[in-house]
């Protein structure tokens, strides 16, 4: 097994690694501040994972909270996740869906959507969440748009520890949300310091981040702020908290096909990034988001540059 900090190569091999990857911060909107830890230069996805934003804990109170107007989305799903606030999701296909703690919102764009996530005006102080992306394979790219709100997750209780499944497979239990590759997202919250061995499928690979409090996780110390990538092969994950802690798994099976990322888009070639970003400016294939009241966002430029797919370690093909 390797050990590594930042800096060093993300192994592609089947072996378990260890490797601290300090994400970075970044403004959204005119109102927050992100941790964004997925995609990284070394480390593009964890599984289908291919983005992660960590907003919060943030005190909200007399000020806007989440603001995002209507954009457009392809070749991908989003994940929200709550641990304080509240936010309404609405989207082009007509749903308008609050989300509060413990409830998933799961949008999957097929070939095209656009959605807001918004606060209400009498929104909680706080809010703390994450907004996760699922890349979506080849033949779902191009498929329908869907939302899904889950109220109910499968939640595991062991003793101090508390999981819940918020999409795929943990062990043997799974979350209702449909996804299109093998992965699993789940929230781990110990409430009290103590050890845990969490069983994981070894043909995933896996990464963890701590939204609050400190843990070790497989030999490293884990506080927010960072993504710590375990690599493939482990079946079993060992978890120390001293205070209490709110961790969350990611992980999946190697997502093999290159891919370009660009602002909301996700597809397979540069081509495929400048038709959605033509279609969004045009008003075309994404529809309109009813009653969010803020204006749609623009798609920023394209680059000078050509787009190139890259593999899931950033290299380019
Ligand atoms: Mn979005």
């Amino acid at each position: 097994m390797s050990q590594a900090v930042y800096g060093c190569t993300v192994a592609a091999g089947t072996e378990p690694d260890s490797v601290l990857l300090p994400g970075h911060d970044v403004p959204l909107g005119r109102f927050a501040t992100v941790r964004r830890l997925l995609p990284q230069q070394r480390l593009r996805m964890v599984g289908a994972w291919c983005f992660v934003d960590h907003f919060g804990p943030d005190d909200v109170s007399g000020r806007p909270g989440m603001q995002v107007p209507p954009h457009p989305h392809t070749g991908l799903q989003t994940v929200t996740w709550l641990v304080d606030g509240e936010i309404e999701h609405r989207d082009s296909l007509g749903s308008v869906q609050p989300i509060v703690p413990g409830q998933l919102n799961l949008m999957s764009s097929g070939y095209g959507i656009a959605h807001s996530e918004w606060s209400a005006p009498d929104h909680p102080a706080a809010l703390h969440g994450l907004q996760l992306w699922l890349a979506l394979p080849g033949p779902a790219r191009h498929g329908e748009a869907r939302f899904e709100h889950h109220a109910q997750l499968p939640v595991i209780h062991d003793g101090d520890l508390t999981t819940t499944v918020v999409v795929g497979d943990l062990g043997p239990v799974r979350s209702p949300a449909g996804v299109y590759t093998p992965v699993v997202g789940a929230e781990l919250v110990l409430t009290a310091s103590g050890r845990h061995r969490i069983e994981v499928d070894p043909s995933f690979e896996h990464a963890v981040l701590v939204m609050s409090g400190t843990a070790r996780v497989a030999d490293a110390d884990l506080a927010p702020g960072s993504l710590l990538y375990l690599g493939r092969g482990r079946s079993q994950l060992p978890v120390e908290a001293r205070e209490p802690t709110r961790l969350f798994l990611l992980g999946g099976e190697p997502f093999e096909e290159p891919l370009v990322m660009w602002w909301n888009f996700v597809g397979a070639s540069h081509e495929e990034i400048v038709q959605a970003r033509q279609d969004w400016q045009q008003g075309r294939r994404f529809g309109s988001v009813a009653g969010c009241g803020a204006a749609p966002l623009p798609a920023p430029a394209m680059p000078s540059v050509r787009l190139k797919p890259r593999d899931r370690q950033g290299r380019t093909i």
